[in-house]
């Protein structure tokens, strides 16, 4: 405005000054001219104005896209008459190169020869007017040679009043490796669902399978689609929901890992039993979003295992029981006066034990056969089970014709009882001789002790003393029952 001001004014003095100059009386005409002339003078003024104006203004876009150009976050380069002609402090960083390295340079000597013909195609594409930003994705060598996957979009534009390509560069290295990092995983992945024999599923947070690997088919006989959106109760055994209800509490609290074993319905109705291992999967705030679970067949392992067990048990059980009269052995014998007497020391409570050998065995083997004699070790052995009625009272054979008992709790008294006992019904067993022994009937000869386990006796001196008693019973005279006290008894 303040041209046109300046210009209106100069030509209103123009006019003024020639009206002036006029020393003839005024004509219309010459003041119709001079009115004329001063419009054309005004509208002059005007153009001209409005032409600075809009120079400025094209200045002012002109600086205004170069600033752009020059700050603008992402990388960018202008690309003229085959030469980059211009490149920001972006694109100088992304390449690590400085502007006098890359100006007047071909772009295509940074861009790998693979990627040559598509970026030829998109200048192409420009020089015939297409403006259209289409991205472009390609791999670039910076001047320290390495690699780096950029993404590109270019446009026409004026630069410098000549047609240019306007070149937008994003580095998309690590956003590539990042996506080739999960494109990775996600096939191990999909490749160890898919082939192993274990069943991979993920339940959501309710319990619901929103994931099977297809070994549900080979394992249970579902198709995973036919179990994805079920319930994991809906296989559950009975029996084991209460427990993985409980878990699934635990997972939505604090638990992150659970292994247990449990039984799950086949299509058939039948169940197996498998051993799971539970993961549990959290967003930041902790709030459980599923679980992953890996499950495996393990019936034929519980078999094999119940298999081991059974043959464990009876291996113990042929370890610690004498094959000829079914009664504990020595070996088990001694274990078992071990543990008694840890116990009973700290109780201090009083432990018997009696010592027991047939009488004159060696000749009613000699009479009656070595058969008859085992049939007779077995009488006896019966006898000594059956007379004992105490749970902790425990019989065994000590080695040949000799038997030994245990009777924890027992003082001097309650033994003599059992021995007494055991005398009498051996007796009533009625087993004849058969030879010219004293007796005409199979009988023992016992020795008895007594102990209160403490720091100065071991286990072995309760037997030592019984079998002093029982060497002096056979000596005075058997079918003997001889009783040996310590001093400090109870
Ligand atoms: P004593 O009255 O002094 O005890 O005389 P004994 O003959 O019983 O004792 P001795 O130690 O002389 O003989 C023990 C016999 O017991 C010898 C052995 O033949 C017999 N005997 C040991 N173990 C077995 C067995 O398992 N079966 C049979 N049939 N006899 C056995
Ligand atoms: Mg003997
Ligand atoms: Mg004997």
């Amino acid at each position: 405005m303040k041209y046109t001001g300046r210009i209106t004014l100069l030509i209103i003095s123009m006019m003024v000054s020639i009206i002036e100059s006029f020393s003839e009386p005024t004509t219309t005409w010459s003041i119709l001219e001079a009115i004329l002339f001063a419009a054309i003078a005004a509208s002059l003024g005007w153009v001209y104005d409005k032409a600075i104006y809009y120079k400025n203004r094209a200045e002012m876009s002109k600086n205004r896209l170069s600033n752009l150009l020059k700050f603008s976050p992402e990388p960018i380069f202008v690309y003229q008459d085959e030469k980059i002609v211009f490149v920001n402090h972006k694109f100088e960083e992304l390449v690590r190169s400085s502007s006098d390295e890359i100006l007047g340079k071909s772009i295509f000597e940074c861009i790998l020869p693979d990627y040559h013909p598509i970026v030829k195609k998109r200048l192409n594409e420009i020089h015939n007017g297409n403006k259209s930003l289409n991205r472009v994705e390609l791999k670039i060598k910076t001047t320290h040679n390495s690699i780096l996957d950029v993404e590109i979009s270019s446009a026409p534009i004026l630069y410098n009043d000549k047609p240019a390509v306007e070149v937008f560069m994003r580095d998309v290295t690590k956003r590539n490796r990042l996506e080739e990092e999960v494109r990775k995983n996600e096939e191990l992945y999909r490749f160890i669902t898919e082939n192993t024999t274990d069943l991979i599923s993920f339940l959501n947070h309710n319990g619901y399978y929103e994931y099977l690997s297809p070994s549900s088919k080979d394992l249970l006989d579902f198709n995973q689609e036919e179990m994805i959106g079920s319930h994991l109760f809906d296989y559950l055994h009975p029996d084991e929901v209460e427990k993985v209800t409980a878990l699934l509490l635990e997972a939505d609290s604090e638990l992150d890992f659970a292994a247990f074993s449990h039984r799950i319905k086949k299509k058939d109705g039948s169940y197996i039993w498998i051993e799971t291992n539970a993961r549990t999967i959290r967003k930041n705030s902790r709030k459980l979003v599923g679980i992953v679970a890996v499950s495996r067949d393990i019936t034929e392992r519980l078999e094999k295992e119940k298999r081991l067990h059974d043959a464990n048990v009876m291996l113990r059980y042929i370890s610690n029981m004498d094959g000829l009269t079914g009664i504990p052995n020595r070996r088990c014998f001694d274990e078992k006066l071990q543990e008694e007497w840890k116990q009973l020391k700290r109780n201090s409570s009083p432990f018997s034990a009696i010592m027991i050998d047939i009488d004159f065995f060696k000749k009613y083997n000699d009479f009656n056969g070595h058969q008859a004699g085992d049939e007779c070790l077995r009488q006896i052995a019966s006898v000594l089970k059956d007379t004992l009625k105490r749970p902790g009272d425990f019989a065994a054979r000590y080695g040949g014709e000799e038997f030994v008992i245990l009777l924890p709790e027992t003082d001097k008294q309650g033994a003599a009882h059992v021995a007494e006992l055991l005398q009498a019904n051996v007796k009533n067993l009625n087993i004849p001789y058969l030879s010219n022994v004293i007796e005409p009937i199979v009988s023992i000869s016992i020795g008895c002790s007594t102990l209160i386990p403490d720091e100065k006796t071991k286990p072995e001196d309760l037997i030592k003393l019984a079998d002093i008693e029982l060497y002096k019973a056979k000596e005075s005279r058997r079918n003997q029952l001889i009783f040996n006290q310590l001093s400090h008894l109870a």
